[in-house]
């Protein structure tokens, strides 16, 4: 903006008012820290100090020939304008107002304008700038921070519910408006198997190739862990369900972290606004339900939600909920199931297994809610009382006299996982009095998916005495190669694979292999599961000596067990 003449002797005056100040104020307004101004009341500059100078950049020459208004931004014209109205009516007013630094850089500032008055008329105003750049950028990552996941980067929570919430109030219902929750299947596993900076990368990589299939009507947020929410809007049911595929497709592809090629699967819940309430909660809630029901079925599933999903579903949810206090409230207790030496005909140990009596929903099996326990990190403590309770129970029958060699206890993944998982075992024996040797801890393959991570700890506890078995062994993830790494004592061999061993013969040539394999291995083997004399027989005739099943007993509680119990 050029400056006029008329405004040419405003300035003239004003300078002049400036130059005749009294000197301490013309310290006052040259030496300020905060950038000062004087200008006409048309907002062309007449004195600038040099804290303003360097604030935006331009030296005072420069600035003298501007307005103040041509260094604003413009989305802060309409406001300074208004202030400005009031200020030349004689106002003091502070407001924020967005500047223009000489390099592009955008700056703000807490600006007061002050007017000049002289017999009763404002004849120019007084400025001051008050840098408050770097505040606002504080509060703007603070702000950024409440709404959006620092690691992937989505929106989170707090934004998918306001999107969400205005998607359902714009809905047309000509259109098909969907939530959708995903959860990445034995995440946890991978997580806790191969550490929390895997588990991050696979995160946002997956965040990524799920942002680049939506369009731009859809809506992703993480909401916590590895769950994702997606709202979508689609024409039809068709596209609706095309796009869930190339979805699933896609998170499926095989992706590269750390130079290790790796797949996932996402199992999935979707809720259309149609079959909910049209509430954000209820959507979410819906969509979480049928969540439940995918995780339910195999990897990578994905259920729509339909009114009729609930009992079930309501149990699942019910258990979670009271599986928070129910150590607290003594709800747990052991049995125990004998293992049989197949050449003596006794038993020689037993294998902790623990229930969950719940005073309104019975007796839970460890199947139901021990994955629950997994899932809300209850089976930390759980798993601490299981063995201590177990070891307890052990040295009493020990103590009467009772010839057992062997207490097998199952250690759940999360458990295992834990930095002082060594070192909370061996207290729990020394308090309890119960030698090492005894003790037998059964952890699944999945457990060895990462060498480097568990053979420490297996290596420290063999150290001392306890003893290692393999679960389940057969139904995981190629264990051989880390069998050759990973010194341990025992092979469980799966009831899957007795359960048809008299009448499928690959099963026969399976178990027929794995008994060999842990004779040359010099490994400790015992086969679950079994029911009936015929497999019995078979197992006999193989040469396998150690046996556990309903055949010989189910587990039973302490005081049944006792019963069978040779004492000496
Ligand atoms: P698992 O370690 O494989 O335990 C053996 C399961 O097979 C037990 O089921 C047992 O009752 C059942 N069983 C025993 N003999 C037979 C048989 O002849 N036929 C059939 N069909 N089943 C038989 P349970 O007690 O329901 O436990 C199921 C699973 O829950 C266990 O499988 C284990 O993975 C987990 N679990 C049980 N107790 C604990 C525990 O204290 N801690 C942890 N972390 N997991 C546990
Ligand atoms: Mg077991």
């Amino acid at each position: 903006m050029s400056l006029s003449s008329s405004h040419g002797s405003e300035n003239q005056y004003l300078m002049t008012l400036l130059n005749t100040y009294e000197p301490r104020y013309s310290s006052l307004f040259h030496n300020n820290p905060d950038g000062m101004f004087c200008c006409t009341i048309d907002t062309a500059l007449v004195e600038v100090n040099s804290s303003l100078t360097r604030f935006c950049g331009y030296n005072r020459s420069e600035l003298l020939h501007r307005c103040l208004t041509e260094l604003i931004l413009p989305e802060c014209q309409d406001n300074l304008a208004n202030v400005l109205t009031a200020v030349k009516q004689g106002a003091v007013k502070r407001f924020h107002v967005g500047l223009l630094h000489k390099n592009g850089e955008q700056l703000y500032a807490e600006m007061t304008a002050i007017p000049i008055i002289i017999n009763k008329k404002v004849v120019g105003i007084h400025g001051i700038i008050r840098d408050v750049t770097n505040e606002l950028r504080i509060q703007q990552s603070a702000e950024k921070a409440k709404f959006y996941d620092p690691l992937t980067k989505l929106p989170n929570r707090i934004l998918l519910y306001r999107h969400l919430q205005q998607a359902i109030l714009k809905h047309n219902p000509d259109r098909i408006l969907a939530v959708m929750v995903l959860d990445l299947d034995r995440f946890k596993v991978i997580n806790d198997t191969l550490g929390r900076d895997f588990g991050d990368q696979l995160l946002c990589q997956i965040a990524e190739r799920m942002r680049a299939e939506l369009t731009s009507s859809d809506f992703i947020a993480r909401l916590a862990g590895n769950e994702f929410v997606i709202v979508i809007k689609r024409n039809s049911e068709v596209e609706l369900e095309q796009f869930c595929q190339t979805l699933q497709q896609e998170i499926a592809a095989p992706m590269e972290i750390s130079g290790h090629r790796f797949a996932i699967t996402a199992s999935g819940g979707i809720c259309r606004l149609s079959d909910s309430e049209p509430e954000v909660d209820a959507l979410i809630r819906c969509a979480s339900i049928a969540l439940y029901q995918a995780k339910q079925g195999s990897r990578g599933s994905l259920v729509y939600y339909t009114p009729e999903f609930g009992l079930h579903t309501m149990r699942s949810i019910q258990l979670e909920s009271a599986l928070k206090d129910a150590l607290a409230k003594s709800q747990f207790l052991l049995h125990y199931q004998p293992q049989i030496d197949l050449d003596s005909g006794r038993i020689i140990g037993v294998e902790a297994l623990v229930r969950w009596n719940h005073p309104e929903l019975g007796m839970v099996p460890p199947l139901e809610f021990i994955p629950a326990a997994e899932r809300t990190g209850m089976i930390v403590p759980l798993g601490e009382w299981i063995l201590t309770a177990a070891c307890q129970q052990f040295r009493v029958w020990l103590d009467q006299g009772c010839t057992l060699s062997r207490l097998s206890v199952n250690i759940s993944v999360t458990q295992f996982n834990q930095s002082n998982f060594c070192e909370q075992v061996l207290s729990i024996l020394e308090e309890t009095g119960l030698d090492p040797g005894y003790l037998e801890l059964e952890i699944t393959e999945s457990q060895l998916l990462n060498v480097e991570a568990v053979i420490n700890k297996i290596q420290k506890l063999r150290a001392r005495g306890v003893k290692i078995a393999i679960d389940d062994f057969g139904t995981g993830y190629s264990p051989l190669s880390h069998l050759r790494q990973i010194a341990i004592d025992t092979l469980k061999i799966d009831k899957g694979f007795i359960e048809e061993i008299t009448t499928n013969n690959r099963d026969r040539v399976i178990v027929k292999t794995i008994i060999n394999m842990a004779r040359l291995m010099q490994l400790n083997l015992i086969a679950k599961g079994v029911e009936t004399s015929e497999q019995l027989h078979f197992l006999n005739q193989h040469s396998l000596r150690e046996v556990q099943g309903y055949y010989f007993s189910p587990p039973l509680p302490n005081y049944e067990l006792e019963k069978l119990l040779v004492k000496v």
